[in-house]
C-alpha cells in the first residue's frame, strides 16, 4: 500500500498547501481518499490520470474535503472522458450529497447523462466493506453532525493498515482506530486551541501513548502550528509526502 499525500492543508490553504486529498495505491488499484476543493489542480500538478482512479472515498462533506467532487466528476464527464463505473463512497448520505454539491457548484450538473456508471457506496462503523481491493473500516470521530457522519478510516491490505482521521477532536475512537496500524495520518489543526471539533497538538501530545501505532504523521495544520511544527517529534505531512505503511 503507498499513500501519496496530494493535500495536507487545512481548508483555508494554510501555508499554499492543497486541501485533504490522498492517493492510495493498492493491488495495481487507485483510490482518492478525499477530495477537497482545490484538488484537481493538487491532480494536474501531480500529474495523476483521473481514468487510472477507481473512486473516491469521503470522510466527510465539508468543502476542504468533499468540494472537489463537482469538478472531478464533470472532468470525467468532459475532460478525461471517463469510460469505466467510478465509485463515490463515503458516510451515510453521500449520494443525496453528491447531488447537493454537485447543484451547488454547477447548477443543473447533477442531472447531467453520466457518460460513466457511477456506483455509490455507503459506509458506516462497524461494517467493513471492500473498496479498490482494500477492507475499508470506518470508525466515528468528533466534528460537526452537519457535515456527516464525520468518518474516519483504517485502509486494510497486503498485511499493512493504513489509518487516516479525517476531521475531528480528540475522542476514544480514535485509540480503536490507531490500535495496530502501521500508520496514522491525524489531523492536528491547532496549536493548544481547544476546541470543539478540532485536534490540538497539546491534546494529542498527551494521549500518544493511548495510540498504539509506530507512526503517527500530522495533518490539517493551521497557520499557527505550522509555524511550530519543525520543533515536533511526530513527522508532519507535506504535499507530496509518500507515505509507505
Ligand atoms: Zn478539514
Ligand atoms: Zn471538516
Amino acid at each position: 500500500m503507498r499513500i501519496t499525500v496530494l493535500g495536507s492543508g487545512d481548508a483555508f490553504g494554510s501555508g499554499g498547501r492543497f486541501n485533504t486529498c490522498l492517493l492510495v495505491e493498492a493491488g495495481g488499484q487507485r483510490l482518492l481518499l478525499d477530495c477537497g476543493g482545490s484538488s484537481m489542480v493538487a491532480l494536474n500538478r501531480a500529474g495523476i490520470a483521473r481514468n487510472g482512479l477507481c473512486g473516491l472515498l469521503f470522510s466527510h462533506f465539508h468543502g476542504d474535503h468533499f468540494g472537489g467532487l463537482p469538478t472531478f466528476l464533470l472532468d470525467a464527464q468532459f475532460v478525461s472522458r471517463r469510460t469505466a463505473p467510478l465509485v463515490v463512497a463515503g458516510p451515510a448520505g453521500i449520494e443525496a450529497r453528491t447531488t447537493q454539491v454537485l447543484e451547488a457548484a454547477f447548477p443543473g450538473a447533477s442531472v447531467n447523462a453520466w457518460r460513466f456508471p457511477i456506483r455509490f457506496a455507503e459506509v458506516t462503523p462497524g461494517h467493513p466493506v471492500a473498496l479498490a481491493g482494500l477492507s475499508v473500516e470506518a470508525f466515528p470521530m468528533v466534528h460537526d453532525d452537519r457535515a456527516g457522519p464525520c468518518l474516519g478510516y483504517r485502509l486494510s491490505g497486503g498485511g499493512k493498515v493504513f489509518a487516516f482521521s479525517g476531521d475531528t477532536a480528540w475522542t476514544p475512537a480514535l485509540v480503536g482506530l490507531a490500535d495496530g496500524a502501521d500508520a496514522l495520518l491525524v489531523e492536528c489543526y491547532t496549536w493548544d486551541t481547544q476546541l470543539a471539533n478540532h485536534l490540538d497538538y497539546r491534546t494529542l501530545a498527551e494521549h500518544r501513548a493511548e495510540l498504539h501505532t509506530p507512526r503517527v504523521i500530522l495533518t490539517h495544520m493551521n497557520a499557527a502550528m505550522l509555524a511550530r511544527e519543525e520543533d515536533l517529534p511526530e513527522e508532519r505531512a507535506y504535499d507530496g509526502m509518500v507515505i509507505e505503511p
